[in-house]
């Protein structure tokens, strides 16, 4: 199977009742759904064929022994012009995914950050690539992308460059679900990359995530525009609440905020930060702070005339949504509470197990606690680098609500 052009050996056959999630493109085939193994016995990452209880074709995926993600379909029979090897499948969909994103415009002259593959939204579930200039970060949350790595990487190269630097990371969070080695790359220090022409300095497979939060792209652009609502003169002031390397912060400066004050408890977050500002000419107009972001809202009321929220997930899964439905509701409570009556409100939720609707829930909560009337006008995701396969609702897990604030 290694070279990856033979057809499945091996057939999986799902109880009676189970398969309907995955005619409809679903791809996580849980341990509970499969009936029995048939044919020879697959090993991690083999190229499994999957049929229903009647035995019908339903699609082709990744086998794995141990995990409770026992199958991770990557293609359907319903896709008459996939060859169901593993070559085949890869060079189909990272070819899709990048006519995708070239449909958007990335990358663009202005824009050098981009995301070539969203795993399940791309169709390829377990793999993440998030491409910075020359640099391609490739993403393992599957043991399957560890396994085929050398048609993983030569699939990549062939959609972006042959001497695309590539730089392998294991997601931490799934390495000991799939029994991958925790151990992450060197990346090749920090760059510069670009966002809407905004200069950024990332370490490609160094810091947090893939180093660069490239989801938040086009709310960033939201908040540019926020900032200039008021034309030359209204002295806006912003608060860039959990900044990180200050991408909100630069935009509402960009946009034509008077003054900026970025706030991140990562303090070499913000030491990024301030060179970003530096290197884009705006270190006059935005302060960076290396604070508790809820102490520095909770100490400023009705201070500022935007606001940007943009806190970790506080939700890792459905169990722990309680606490973390309360940690939204206060942070958000401080948030509305900072704003000058008529200010805007920028929110987000990166937590997947907290819905859009839910996380709405929590703002009208929010607001109710706080005193203030909040009008949304604005409910969005991710960028469309990050595209959602709608039969896979988790995989949407970024919302950001904007809105007024009385
Ligand atoms: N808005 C950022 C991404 C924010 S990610 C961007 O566009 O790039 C969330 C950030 O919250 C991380 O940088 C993390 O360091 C920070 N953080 C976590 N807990 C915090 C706290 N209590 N106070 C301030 N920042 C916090």
């Amino acid at each position: 199977m290694d070279h990856g052009k033979e057809k499945p050996r091996t057939t999986i056959r799902l109880h009676r009742g189970r398969a309907r999630p995955f005619w409809h493109g679903n791809p996580i085939v849980f341990s509970g759904a499969v009936a029995y193994v048939q044919g020879e016995p697959p090993a991690s990452g083999d190229l499994v064929e999957v049929h229903d209880h009647m035995d019908r074709v339903i699609g082709w995926g990744f086998f794995h022994p141990t995990s409770q993600y026992r199958v991770r379909l990557v293609a359907w029979a319903s896709e008459p012009d996939l060859r169901p090897d593993l070559a085949s499948i890869l060079e189909a969909r990272t070819a899709r995914a990048a006519a995708l994103r070239r449909g958007v415009g990335l990358p663009g002259p202005d824009t050098t950050a981009w995301r070539l593959l969203n795993s399940e939204g791309d169709g390829l579930s377990g793999l993440t690539v998030d491409v910075f200039g020359d640099v391609a970060v490739v993403m393992a949350s599957a043991a399957w992308v560890a396994r085929h790595r050398d048609l993983v990487d030569e699939a990549v190269r062939r959609v972006l460059a042959p001497e695309a630097r590539l730089v392998h990371r294991t997601s931490p969070a799934v390495a000991s679900e799939e029994g991958l080695a925790p151990a992450e790359a060197e990346g090749p220090g920090p760059m510069e990359v670009l966002e809407r022409g905004l200069r950024f300095v990332v370490s490609p497979g160094g810091s947090q995530k893939t180093g660069f939060y490239l989801d938040q792209r086009d709310n960033r652009a939201l908040v540019r525009a926020l900032a200039g609502g008021r034309g030359a003169g209204g002295a806006m002031r912003v608060l860039d609440a959990f900044c990180f390397t200050g991408g909100f912060a630069l935009n509402a400066a960009a946009g034509g905020a008077a003054e900026v004050l970025a706030v991140d408890s990562s303090g070499a977050a913000v030491e990024v930060g301030r060179e970003n500002a530096r290197r884009n000419g705006l270190s006059d107009r935005v302060r960076f702070q290396e604070a508790d972001a809820v102490e520095v809202l909770e100490a400023s009321p009705r201070a500022w005339d935007l606001v940007v929220c943009d806190p970790p997930r506080f939700a890792r899964s459905a169990r722990d949504l309680p606490p973390a439905l309360a940690r939204y509701q206060r942070v958000n409570r401080a948030a509305l509470a900072a704003l000058a009556p008529g200010g805007m409100l920028v929110t987000c939720s990166c937590s997947s197990a907290v819905r859009r609707d839910l996380f709405l829930e929590v703002l009208r909560d929010a607001a109710a606690e706080a005193g203030r009337r909040f009008a949304v006008t604005h409910v969005r995701g991710a960028a469309p680098d990050h595209p959602v396969h709608p039969a896979f609702p988790e995989g949407e897990y970024l919302k950001c609500v904007a809105g007024t604030v009385w």
